[in-house]
């Protein structure tokens, strides 16, 4: 097999041609067809997130066809295609595994992150984890919505029932979920890098009632907000948004410090959330919703061997939705 690999974080991930691993009794074997290209990648490649496993094959968005089966495999068929998100293992007997938050497990493993992922042709997943996809999208359309899309719904789901919902930081993420809210009937408002114009016309192509800069306000006071781009500024900036009781819910694994703001921003039962991760019941609910809802995804699809291009691309902002390696 072939893979892009990181050796040390903060250095190019290096391809490298290795024999494919064998499936252990409960993994599947996939041959890779697409994966997508995450920030939390670039976030392990940078160093920001503790202890990955080195080296490492980053990638959490796979989409791939079963090539082989460990024996306690059930209910797959060899060539159907399914997808392996960031969430790889739980332990399902600590706390949070007990009362059905296996996203906050003691001891998870991820994709990309704890166990290797799907910068690669081939790569070994738990079958617990693996999810069969929706069939109308293509394998490389089809792969943003194994964590954007899933951690996305979570953040959605986590930023209630309101109509007037605020997306800042319009990349993978938020073209998946403004065409989710717009499809459920609220109104999308859009917050880009400030002047960042094409961004701001995408969001409106996928139906956001008004797209504008970070640093502006929306036209009327927001229900929610959730943030998807990396940014600690934007958390006091969303909370000027809300309204009375709205609720700001940080949608991102790693973020730049939150500046100190004044408590009047937070006051009247605001709230500033996290979401971290995702459940297989995150998973199963989203894959349904997003046939339904009639989802189409922007990707822009790299060689496996450009990897490194994908990932400063997406780190300089040069990308509109998505980016996919394609093996
Ligand atoms: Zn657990
Ligand atoms: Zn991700």
């Amino acid at each position: 097999m072939r893979a892009m690999v990181l050796e040390e974080p903060r250095t190019r991930l290096r391809l490298r041609e290795q024999s494919a691993p064998q499936p252990g009794p409960g993994e599947i074997l996939l041959e890779i067809a697409a994966c997508g290209v995450c920030r939390t990648d670039l976030h392990v490649v940078d160093g920001e997130l503790p202890n990955p496993k080195l080296p490492i094959v980053p990638g959490h968005e796979i989409v791939g066809r079963v090539a082989a089966m460990g024996q306690e495999v059930a209910g797959f068929a060899r060539g159907e295609r399914i997808g392996v998100p960031w969430l790889g293992f739980t332990c399902g007997v600590c706390p949070y595994c007990s009362d059905g938050r296996e996203n906050l497990c003691e001891r998870p493993l991820f994709t990309g992150y704890t166990r290797d992922g799907g910068y690669a042709t081939h790569a070994v997943a738990d079958a617990r984890y693996c999810f069969p996809l929706p069939e109308r999208m293509d394998d490389a359309e089809v792969a943003p919505l194994l964590c954007a899309g899933l951690i996305g719904w979570r953040s959605y789901r986590m930023a209630g029932a309101g109509t007037a919902l605020g997306l800042y930081g319009f990349g993978a993420a938020a073209h998946i979920l403004a065409q989710v809210a717009t499809w459920q009937g609220r109104r999308v408002y859009a917050f880009t890098r400030p002047g960042d114009q094409a961004a701001q016309a995408f969001a409106r192509s996928l139906g956001a009632a008004w797209a504008g800069g970070s640093d502006e306000m929306p036209p009327e006071p927001l229900d929610a907000a959730i943030l998807f781009a990396p940014v600690g500024a934007l958390v006091p900036a969303a909370l000027k948004a809300v309204k009375k009781g709205g609720r700001v819910v940080c949608g991102g694994i790693h973020m730049s410090d939150i500046p100190s703001f004044p408590y009047r921003l937070i006051w009247e039962e605001r709230q500033v959330v996290s979401v971290a991760n995702l459940t297989r019941a995150d998973a199963r609910e989203f894959l349904g919703v997003a046939p339904r809802a009639g989802l189409r995804t922007e990707v822009t699809r790299y060689p496996l061997e450009r990897a490194n291009e994908a990932l400063a691309d997406l780190r300089e902002g040069r990308l509109q939705g998505a980016a996919v390696l394609i093996p």
